[in-house]
């Protein structure tokens, strides 16, 4: 048998995103163009460690993608698994990397390591960061002490749960964390090292149903009701609402928000950026435990986009009546009654 046979097997789909983004015409900005394939051969050094093929599966800003088209992209990276492959690398745009890491994350229900990367620097740009990140998922994708953690996110040689990471800022090159916990595990001369033990994870069904809207609308300042009052006419299943400080709404949002949570599920999460909502410490109309009376469920630590991602796979699997158990489990959250 040939060295190269005894290697382990390793499949990257590539999404888009910056990664694969480059100049195509002058003067137009960058666009996604690069394939899974070229990605690939733009870094001899992978070959080395795994029998290696890549696939584009999408070429995408990851703005564009679909929970739909990540369903597709789930089953794709499960038959690899059940044709051998030892991990799984997905690259794409970093915009809404936390969100399709998580997504992902409640749904795979295998051992072998998910791992999504990208960059912040386009491929044509000085310093392209996309190389060095992807060589780094690949190493994290490959050891064994990354088996059992569900979707794990390399970036910037750092691997963040799916649950606690997020893009924290806009540009710049560390432009991602786990505030509070911190990350996973950190790369160190091209091995990971991980700093906590695998979290007991439990996935959800795939959701059956594809056709529900879950809407997400964030608190501001003297803000009117008039949107709010529509959603549930509209035909939305389900509402997350991005709140003030520790969970929090105007007095009109509240008396709006108990109509709405007679007919579908309301979940309020904290638009602060790190940091939980609260469940019995404001007394005011509008605070947690007002919006708890009236109906609306508390978020914990999860934020308002990943509840929304959370909720949207529960309504779509006929779970929506777990919502309450999830945001424990997910967001540690606490409830007025727990
Ligand atoms: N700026 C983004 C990125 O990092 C664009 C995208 O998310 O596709 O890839």
């Amino acid at each position: 048998m040939s060295t190269a046979n005894c290697l382990p097997q390793l499949v990257i789909g590539s999404l888009g995103g910056t990664v694969c983004m480059q100049v195509e015409s002058a003067g137009e900005g960058v666009t996604p163009s690069l394939s899974g394939e070229a990605l690939l051969a733009s870094l001899p050094q992978l070959q080395g460690l795994a029998r290696i093929s890549a696939e584009t599966l999408q070429l995408l800003p990851s703005a564009s993608l679909t929970f739909i088209q990540l369903l597709e992209v789930l089953q794709w990276a499960d038959t690899q698994v059940t044709q051998g492959a030892h991990g799984v690398v997905l690259t794409q745009g970093t915009d809404t990397l936390e969100e399709v890491a998580y997504f992902l994350d409640l749904l795979w229900p295998h051992d072998v390591p998910l791992v999504l990367t990208g960059a912040m620097r386009s491929a044509d740009q000085a310093g392209a960061d996309g190389p060095a990140n992807l060589l780094a998922a690949v190493q994290v994708a490959l050891a064994a002490e990354s088996h059992g953690r569900g979707a794990l996110v390399v970036i910037n040689d750092q691997v963040h749960a799916a649950l606690n990471v997020r893009k924290a800022d806009s540009l710049a090159l560390e432009a991602f964390t786990s505030s509070h916990l911190g990350p996973e595990g950190l790369l160190i001369e091209g091995r990971v090292c991980y700093l906590k033990a695998p979290r007991l994870r439990c996935t959800l069904p795939v959701p059956q149903r594809l056709d529900h809207r879950v809407a997400l609308l964030e608190a501001s300042l003297s803000a009117d009701t008039v949107l709010l009052e529509e959603v549930a006419g509209l035909g939305y299943e389900g509402l997350v609402i991005a709140g003030f400080g520790a969970g929090h709404v105007s007095r009109d949002w509240a008396r709006c928000l108990g109509q709405i949570s007679l007919r579908l599920p309301v979940v309020i999460a904290t638009r602060a950026g790190a940091g939980t909502t609260a469940s019995r410490t404001y007394g005011f109309k509008g605070g947690e435990v007002d919006l708890q009376r009236r109906g609306a469920r508390m978020a914990g630590f999860l934020c308002p986009r990943k509840c929304r991602v959370l909720l949207w796979v529960l309504i779509g699997c006929g779970m929506e009546g777990e919502l309450e158990r999830q945001l424990q489990v997910q967001g540690l959250a606490h409830s007025l009654n727990s």
